[in-house]
């Protein structure tokens, strides 16, 4: 049984050793994610080329997603070493300068800190554990008070959830990371912290102007985000629900709420969504996970996440394979267990023919129990993508000539991308179809395949076209 919510897993020194790789593969990994939050960016660079390795031996899709750090912003270094206990009423100044951090004064590394931080706002510290209140600047310093107390140890995050930072989205690191996304085609780049849809734009315009055009993955974890989180899905080839940082600038009984607005905004807008972080985190340490995480995932599955996350588990923790097995198999049953899903909420807004065509696709699959799938010749991944948000049960075959765009659908719901020849014409389309889809053994001889398309094969069109076909027989064609 094919499974339909594809697995990304983060790599880090648990997951890089070629075999563990390999078997991350074998065990249903879809997506490799690197975090440039971690290691340099040549370990990234050598990972990628670990992982397009290990997929052509194991010969499965894999994509690689780079996730760019951001502007992550960290407490300073402490005097002596030793951690700061804060204790709430008391009143503390921060600063942008690099000083040694005390009870009465210490660093928040990001620059426009007093320009940008309103009397008023709150400052998160240690993810959330410590929150202060901005009382008053004075010169370099914003004064607080201590709203929740506790013990600060040096370098830790910082949150701003009622501000607005004029800090770009993208560092001068991020654009390196983007270089070399660029230099080895990585297949999707994800941006952090994104604050609005001119983010996305700045982020796109940044690899245009590498030479490159990488899909981009928007990552929902800024309160302000969310409260713009149309605009940037609209932009965006991709969205993350980033619940580590997102459940430091929300509280945690919103985090599940704005996880279904966001999977609700990518449906609408047609664009893949990921589930992210904490899904199995006790697989770190442990070989089995919780019952609650196993829910989580499965949850995730029935809201019709593209995909669901693996962080620290499959990066630094003890089971990475095992991480992923486990995710594959709470997949599969929640799959099994799952009742039609609704078509998609996209009609409307996406009213060309496009969208009828998918539709119609998958009423025709369902009311015929012989039909194995629904073959969708793409160039650009687009006629799968769509095909992916009108959710049918049974299998897409995203047959495509590209190769990038075969990685890229192993990021889709429900599609199985399969590599073929390229073809110039419309006579060649059927048969270079039965060629892919018996070569790969996804169907057998004499299977009934709904077939779509966009004609003509050379133009970059709509939809526009959807034949019900017996594999195998294309040699019959001589159009
Ligand atoms: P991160 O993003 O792992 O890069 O922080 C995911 C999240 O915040 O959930
Ligand atoms: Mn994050």
């Amino acid at each position: 049984m094919l499974r339909r919510t594809k697995i990304v897993a983060t790599l880090g020194p648990a997951s890089l050793p070629p075999a563990t790789l390999r078997a991350m593969m074998r065990a249903g990994m879809d997506v490799a994610r690197l975090n440039t939050s971690h290691g340099t960016l040549e370990s990234h660079r050598e990972a990628v080329r670990l992982v397009r390795e290990a997929a052509k031996e194991v010969g499965r899709p894999v994509a690689v997603l780079l996730d760019l750090a951001g502007p992550k912003i960290r407490t300073g270094e402490n005097a002596g070493g030793r951690s700061l206990e804060l204790k709430a009423g008391a009143t503390v100044r921060v600063t942008a300068e690099p000083v040694a951090g005390t009870e009465e004064r210490f660093t928040i590394s990001y620059e426009r800190l007093v320009e940008d931080v309103e009397a008023g706002e709150r400052i998160l510290l240690d993810d959330g554990r410590i929150e202060l209140r901005v009382l008053d600047r004075d010169g370099d310093d914003l004064v607080c008070e201590v709203v929740a107390g506790g013990v600060l140890p040096a370098r830790r995050g910082v949150h701003f959830p009622e501000t607005a930072l004029t800090a770009p989205a993208l560092t001068d690191r991020d654009r390196e990371a983007m270089a070399m996304a660029v230099a080895e085609c990585v297949d999707y780049v994800a941006v952090s912290f994104v604050q609005d849809a001119a983010d996305i734009e700045a982020a796109r315009a940044a690899i245009a102007a590498l030479g490159g055009d990488i899909p981009i993955v928007a990552k929902i974890e800024r309160k302000v985000a969310v409260e713009r989180l149309d605009e940037i899905v609209a932009v965006a080839d991709g969205v993350m629900v980033a619940r580590g940082d997102l459940g430091v600038e929300l509280p945690p009984e919103e985090v599940p709420v704005q996880q279904r607005r966001i999977i609700a905004a990518a449906a609408r807008e047609m664009v893949p969504v990921i589930t992210a972080t904490q899904m199995l985190e006790s697989m770190i340490e442990s070989p089995r996970p919780t019952r609650a995480e196993a829910s989580d995932v499965a949850n995730a599955t029935w809201e019709f996440s593209d995909a669901v996350m693996l962080s620290g588990e499959t990066a630094i923790g003890k089971y990475p394979v095992a991480a992923v097995t486990m995710m594959d198999r709470i997949i599969r049953q929640a799959e099994a267990v799952a009742g039609p899903a609704p078509e998609g909420t996209g009609h409307g807004e996406h009213d060309d023919h496009s969208y009828v065509v998918a539709v119609a696709a998958r009423r025709i699959v369902e009311s015929d129990p012989n039909m194995r799938g629904i073959a969708c010749f793409t160039r650009s991944g687009y006629s799968a993508l769509l095909m992916s948000k009108v959710h049918p049960d049974a299998p897409i075959f995203g047959v495509t000539h590209a190769e990038a765009v075969y990685r890229r659908l192993a990021l889709a719901r429900g599609v199985v991308p399969i590599l073929s020849r390229a073809v110039t014409t419309t006579d060649e389309l059927l048969r270079v179809l039965d060629e892919a889809l018996l070569g790969g053994r996804f169907v057998e001889e004499g299977d009934e395949v709904v077939v779509v398309a966009s004609l003509p094969v050379r133009a970059q069109g709509t939809t526009n076209f959807l034949k019900l076909h017996r594999v195998g027989d294309a040699a019959a064609y001589q159009w």
